[in-house]
């Protein structure tokens, strides 16, 4: 294959080639601390062939940020994998032992019932080395929750993290731990008030259940929702339970969703939320396949329009914790979180892709940052649907409090803080998800084998 080279329109030397810039220096007042958080082992996993989570996007997306050179700009940490009293923080003893425990050729043996208990599947398989994955993934989200948490970083990253559907008994979605709980506990020992944002094509499930009874943490989730499509949560009448009333914000969308007006509800939604509740932190998950052309994706956003969601935050200058999640095209994956890294270090890239990169390869045949990605799926969001969207969250926002005065804790508390009524009301969803559990799980064989082809 040939290698389209810089040189094609303008001539130039190695050594002029040399002084061309990968990138521009934006004009900023306040210079920002970023840190990259990022365990290069973490790639190496597999799920298998046919699963449609390859870790491997992620070295490719370290390939890029390297090709770019935007190691320069940030302070970059190799992090320790996760202990397991860290991992205890969130998740239950009993589901911790057993991804500790299992391997391949272990769960070949196992009763349908233990493989149920533990929802072991085509979604969420067992894989060799399955819990050094969760644990590399999960230390470099408390790494870089710990870098805000002493002041060394402003805006940390870790691309490996995000996996926001894991709950504390069991995997779910790809995701075995939810390292975003875990990092958003540790950011409550100090901040009073975290703000998650999810922009994952997918409800942030996982997230929103941890703290659905607390006010400390608002939970915001963009996604596409019928309440059939996976984890078929996310409409917008959950807003959370007990002191969690309002706290929990969904933002349901139809297919083929475009930029413009994706951007236009995000702003529309994120400003007055964020003036209101005043977070001292923000965790954003930025799930890739919203993107156009996902594999697994329905939505029609180029990587401009996901980037300028993450802009559009980090102009608050709130201290972020930034991360990945999902996104099943790995060109494009890694194109959107090279080109979110600039916008967080408040550089311009060169939309041409470095030719001297290793996986040169995969960026063809556009080799830009910016290829064309919308247009795939008819958009279903008519205007009337997202202002009627957009009209109930703003009625929500009129029912939140000011941001809640708390007592400040040297340990976390204890998120649940119910009364009867609401553990009542909480035994009763339990028992509902338990009955809807057999007809999900035939959804979800069906959505496999949809993705299989
Ligand atoms: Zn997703």
């Amino acid at each position: 294959m040939s290698i389209i080279n810089e040189t094609n329109t303008f001539t130039c030397d190695e050594k002029t080639k040399q002084y061309i810039p990968l990138y521009y220096e934006n004009i900023i007042s306040n210079k920002t601390n970023v840190s990259y958080h990022f365990n290069p082992e973490v790639s190496q996993y597999h799920y298998g062939s046919l699963h449609p989570m390859k870790p491997f996007r992620l070295m490719l997306t370290d390939h890029l940020m390297i090709s770019y050179k935007l190691y320069e700009k940030m302070d970059c940490y190799q992090p320790r994998k996760a202990t397991k009293e860290e991992l205890l923080q969130f998740h239950s003893e009993e589901y911790i032992n057993f991804l500790q425990t299992i391997t391949p050729e272990k769960v070949k043996t196992l009763s349908d019932q233990v493989l149920g208990k533990f929802n072991i599947g085509d979604d969420c398989p067992i894989f060799d080395g399955i819990y050094d994955y969760s644990s590399i993934y999960t230390g470099a989200s408390l790494d870089a929750s710990r870098k805000l948490i002493n002041n060394m970083s402003d805006i940390a990253i870790n691309w490996s993290g995000g996996l926001h559907h894991a709950k504390k008994f069991e995997p779910s979605g790809f995701c075995y731990v939810n390292d975003i709980v875990l990092s958003i506990i540790n950011l409550l020992r100090i901040h009073p008030r975290v703000m998650y944002i999810d922009i994952d094509l997918h409800h942030g499930d996982g997230v929103q259940e941890a703290f659905y009874t607390t006010d400390r943490v608002m939970t915001v989730s963009f996604h596409k929702y019928n309440g059939e499509f996976f984890p078929g949560t996310g409409s917008v009448d959950e807003i959370g339970l007990g002191n969690g009333k309002n706290y929990a914000i969904n933002v349901p969308l139809r297919d083929g969703i475009d930029d413009e007006n994706y951007i236009r509800l995000f702003k529309s939604i994120m400003e007055p939320l964020i003036t209101k509740f005043q977070p001292t932190c923000i965790v954003q998950q930025c799930g890739a396949d919203s993107l156009g052309y996902d594999r697994l994706g329905c939505f029609n956003l180029n990587i401009r329009a996901h980037g300028e969601c993450v802009s559009f935050i980090k102009s608050f200058g709130i201290p972020m914790l930034v991360l990945g999640g999902g996104g099943y095209t790995p060109r494009n994956v890694s194109r959107l979180w090279c080109y979110e890294t600039s916008i967080l270090n408040d550089v311009t890239l060169d939309h041409k892709i470095p030719n001297y990169l290793p996986s040169y390869n995969w960026f063809g045949p556009d080799y830009s940052l910016h290829p064309q990605l919308e247009g795939r799926i008819d958009n279903k969001n008519s205007k009337k649907y997202l202002e009627s969207v957009k009209q109930e969250i703003m009625e929500q926002i009129r029912y939140l409090n000011h941001s809640p005065s708390v007592q400040m804790y040297d340990i976390p508390p204890d998120i649940t803080g119910l009364t009867d009524e609401e553990d009542e009301i909480i035994n009763e969803l339990n028992m509902e998800f338990e009955k809807d559990r057999d007809e999900k799980m035939m959804r979800d064989d069906l959505r496999n084998s949809e993705l299989m082809v």
